[in-house]
């Protein structure tokens, strides 16, 4: 009886990790929600501002318009990996811009009609933090432009 009842879970184990295995890519994001006094004591203000406030740091005064090293450029709240140093690109308009998100799933696209413009703006999809806005005047592939703020962003280098 021992015999089946261990067999029967062998089974069942088996079935379960087949089952997860091919789904750990496809893993949900788990939403993370913080206050703003929470935001405050790990941002900078700037951060803090842009990322929790929807603001826009100055034209060519970010770290990244000028960028050209090879890796990743993740969300500086919660680390998710954003965009890629194979997706970025001149636009010389003095913000950091990107052809591709590395994974749509990991950004999150909200319509915004603030200052009197209506704008597609970008959110990280795990921390809602404002990254930036999408424009449709991007180079080919995909034709967009993904317009973001070097202070929203942080850069992690790839061999
Ligand atoms: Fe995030």
């Amino acid at each position: 009886m021992a015999t089946v009842k261990i067999f029967a879970l062998i089974l069942v184990w088996g079935g379960y990790l087949g089952f997860m295995l091919p789904h750990q890519s496809e893993q949900k994001l788990e939403h993370i929600t913080k206050s703003d006094e929470e935001w405050k004591s790990l941002l900078t203000a700037e951060q803090f501002y842009i990322t929790r406030k929807k603001g826009t740091e100055p034209p060519f005064s970010g770290a990244y318009h000028n960028h050209h090293e090879k890796g990743v450029y993740t969300c500086v709240g919660c680390g998710l990996e954003l965009f890629s140093s194979k997706a970025k690109f001149e636009s010389g308009t003095g913000w950091p811009s990107y052809w591709t998100p590395i994974n749509k799933k990991h950004i999150r696209e909200e319509r915004d009609v603030s200052l009197g413009m209506v704008r597609v703006e970008v959110l990280c999809a795990r921390c809602d933090a404002h990254l930036g806005h999408v424009f449709d005047d991007g180079p080919k592939p995909t034709g967009l432009r993904y317009c973001i703020n070097s202070a929203a962003l942080k850069f992690v280098k790839q061999p």
